[in-house]
């Protein structure tokens, strides 16, 4: 399969074009980056590895060439990545967070013309952790609290992260209520007291930090909580690769990580 990685000198980027290569079955075919002086570097110096005489290209050529293009950059990138992988006709795998509703929509309607994952955590355990969610927050009433705390590296710019929105929603579905409705992002000074069925988020950032997830379900007497504590990138890389080559064969529509690992 032909990949492609967009913003392939990111800390993502780099490790998902070393796996790509890494991979039998799989050919890295190019790379692209946020400035066009990049055009024609050979990935290999970017990824610190031999010259490969894979160049990088602009994102427009890359989505030509490609089968299927891996996207970790930014919300204003993979919104106008998603209308080109609908131009090409491209599979699209997006493991950038942090959209609003309105660049949310437009990936929606791309997808009606290209296979599109988008997952704001690619690992198998985090996805595991939304079925578990769910499943908790379905089955206990809500004299049970919700709060979702995460913590990562200092130079993430979005909060809550994707996979405490995604932890969240999972909650809310269980629950079932809309995660809008119910979600308290952020507390300060005198704020009153809980109101029941709120589901509460706290942001932790420092160090590097790649990324710690609880979900915490508070009662009188009892507390239940569920982590997820991520040690290395390479989980949302796997993940990422096996979303990227579950794409063949698959109809235009928008798919998540639990369609790709059958959780759904
Ligand atoms: P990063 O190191 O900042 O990498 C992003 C890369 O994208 C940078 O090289 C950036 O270039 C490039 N870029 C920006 N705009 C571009 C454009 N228009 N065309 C091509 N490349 C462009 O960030 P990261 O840590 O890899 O994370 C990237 C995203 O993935 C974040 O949203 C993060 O939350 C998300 N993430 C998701 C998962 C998951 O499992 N879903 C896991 C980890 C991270 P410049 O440096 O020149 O701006």
């Amino acid at each position: 399969m032909k990949i492609g990685v967009v913003g392939c000198a990111g800390r993502m980027g780099q490790m998902l074009s070393r796996y790509v290569l890494d991979t039998d079955g799989c050919e890295l075919v190019g790379g692209s980056e946020k400035t066009d002086a990049a055009i024609g570097k050979d990935i290999g110096d970017i990824i610190q590895r031999e010259h490969l005489g894979v160049k990088v290209s602009s994102t427009e050529e890359l989505f030509e060439k490609a089968d299927a293009v891996i996207d970790f950059t930014t919300p204003k990138a993979t919104v106008s990545n998603a209308v080109l992988a609908a131009k090409a006709g491209t599979s699209l795998i997006i493991g950038t967070t942090g959209f609003s509703k309105e660049q949310q929509e437009v990936i929606e309607n791309a997808s009606k013309k290209a296979v599109i994952v988008q997952a704001p955590n690619m690992s198998i355990g985090v996805n595991l952790l939304f079925t578990l969610v769910e499943k908790i927050a379905r089955t206990l009433d809500d004299s049970y609290d919700i709060e979702i705390l995460e913590m990562h590296h200092r130079n993430k710019v979005d909060a809550p992260s994707g996979t405490a929105l995604g932890l969240g929603k999972a909650a809310a579905k269980g629950r079932g209520v809309e995660l809008d409705d119910v979600a308290e992002k952020v507390r300060n000074g005198i704020i009153g007291a809980r109101a029941k069925g709120e589901i509460g988020f706290a942001t932790l950032r420092g160090g590097d930090v790649v990324g710690e997830h609880s979900v915490i379900f508070a009662s009188n007497g009892e507390r239940i909580e569920i982590s997820h504590k991520a040690s290395s990138r390479e989980i949302f890389v796997k993940g990422a690769l096996k979303a990227a080559l579950w794409t063949r064969k698959k109809h235009f529509g928008l798919y998540s990580m639990q369609d790709v690992l059958e959780l759904s």
